[in-house]
């Protein structure tokens, strides 16, 4: 009989990546009836993922399980170590021979793209570079984003594309009082934008957006959404997903576009115009983006499987910006299996398989197991069924004892990699607040590593 998650030998669990689904994945393993030790790696010298640098600044709401996953940090049964890469501080090799198991929960780190010409004009942005530039992620923090344009397209209707557009189309005083990075604030306060276009591929029916986001963009200050009653026809398979009891929260939505195109004329300094059946077919411009050639679609196929198809009338929209929001994709960890279709990692019930064999010892959960989709508490019940595959192979892991993260500490010292402790961030965290207080702001975020590890050097 195995020893394994018992005080004599426990179960030494590394989980990779710091966002909800790693968390929770935490949660399960400190929860469950194992004696269980959890290290968990972030490449970043902060943790929480999307929740901080993905949940729009003017979303506070939005980032309070971050109040759960600090007392999950807190427990003695966990560490933090960040600021490490795995897969270029240590291999994944190094990482199994130190744990019994090793759980992925790096998310999705990139983005899809158009595949069409002009997509790589400058004024060509991916939507999710522009969430990471206004949340402050050291990754995005110099990008630049040229504001100096009327007009801002944004492709896509997911919830990424609401946050951009709403973003967009604020004032200045409705982001000033939130934790949006201090650079982003300078740049969107000289904007000129003052038309923003989200445009869909298919119709009002299938957006997928939720109708409390979509809510906001009427909500806002000095911003009127329009949107042309016609658009808001629908062919018989789309009157049926809407009559769908299951699809409530669609038809919600579709009632908040009827009240948007309802609406008096537009009397306010910027317009979120949201536009339907529409595809981006190329991006032109004499060295940077100066237009988009869309083409109408027509919807084809059964209800809830509808797809857009071309129908061969192009128009040209002039803009100066735009931003493709059309999901999120996994990226591939040297030494982990990666379907780069779906860009996720294959497994089956959490499990990572290669090929049609599953890798003992190496899990995955979270956008990097089932692709980006679902609001944060998905990646819980996710996270949970993860776990709960790890622990039933319990019996089949080898049982030996394992060092967990003291058996690295040399080999990173070795590599000149300086370790963030949970304790050293919650020094940057209290910095971070300090900093914001000043200008009425929840914090003003460090949007550099350097920054964040001169907080700890200055505290010693
Ligand atoms: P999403 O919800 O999957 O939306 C992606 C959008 O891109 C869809 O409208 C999709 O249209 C469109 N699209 C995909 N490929 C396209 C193409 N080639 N051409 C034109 N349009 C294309 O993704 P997301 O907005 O990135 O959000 C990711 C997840 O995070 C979602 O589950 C979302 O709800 C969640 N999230 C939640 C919040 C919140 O709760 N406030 C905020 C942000 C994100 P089709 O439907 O036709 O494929």
């Amino acid at each position: 009989m195995s020893n394994l998650g018992t005080a004599q030998n426990p179960l030494r669990a590394a989980i990779v990546g710091s966002g909800p689904s790693g968390f929770y994945a935490a949660e399960a393993l400190l929860e469950s009836k194992q004696t269980v030790l959890v290290d968990m790696f972030e490449r970043l010298a902060s943790p929480f993922g999307l929740v901080r640098s993905g949940v729009a600044p003017d979303h506070p709401k939005l980032k309070e399980p971050i109040r759960v996953y600090q007392q999950i940090a807190e427990s003695p049964q966990f560490r933090f170590l960040g600021n490490v890469t795995v897969g270029r501080d240590i291999s994944v090799e190094e990482l199994k021979g130190c744990y019994h198991a090793v759980i992925f929960a790096c998310g999705a780190e990139t983005d899809r793209k158009l595949g069409i010409p002009g997509e790589h004009l400058a004024g060509s942005h991916a939507a999710t570079e522009f969430v990471g530039w206004y949340n402050g992620h050291p990754d995005y923090r110099d990008l630049v984003f040229d504001l100096s344009h009327e007009t801002a397209v944004v492709i896509g209707q997911g919830n990424v594309a609401v946050d951009v557009c709403r973003i967009l189309c604020k004032t200045v005083d409705e982001l000033r009082h939130t934790d949006i990075a201090g650079h982003a604030l300078e740049v969107l306060a000289q904007s000129r934008i003052r038309d923003v276009y989200m445009i869909g591929r298919r119709g009002p029916a299938q957006a997928k957006f939720t109708h409390q986001e979509l809510r906001e963009l009427g909500e806002l200050a000095d911003c009127d959404p329009i949107l042309v009653a016609d658009d808001l026809e629908l062919n018989p398979a789309s009157r049926e997903e809407l009559a769908d009891r299951h699809n409530r929260a669609s038809s919600k939505s579709y009632e908040v576009l009827q009240a948007f195109a309802a609406r008096p004329a537009p009397t306010r300094h910027r317009r979120c115009h949201i536009q339907f059946l529409k595809s981006p077919k190329a991006l032109k411009g004499e060295g940077r983006l100066e237009r988009v050639v869309l083409v109408r679609n027509c919807l084809e196929g059964e209800p809830s499987q509808q797809v857009a198809r071309e129908t061969g009338e192009v128009e040209e929209l002039a803009c100066g910006v735009l931003f493709r929001s059309i999901g999120y994709r996994g990226a591939a960890i040297p030494g982990v299996p990666f379907d780069d279709r779906r860009g996720v990692i294959p497994n089956q019930d959490g499990r990572i398989i290669d090929g049609q064999n599953v890798v003992p010892g190496l899990y995955v959960t979270g956008w990097i197991k089932r692709g980006p989709t679902g609001i944060i508490g998905t990646n819980r019940a996710d996270s949970v069924a993860t776990v709960a595959s790890l622990l039933a192979d319990l019996p089949h892991l080898p049982a030996g004892a394992k060092s967990g993260a003291g058996g690295l500490t040399a080999l990173l010292q070795n590599r000149t990699v300086r370790v963030v402790s949970y304790a050293d961030w919650q020094k940057i965290d209290a910095a971070e607040v300090r900093r914001g207080a000043a200008a009425g702001k929840p914090r003003e975020k460090f949007t550099s590593v350097e920054g964040m590890l001169k907080v700890i050097v200055d505290s010693e």
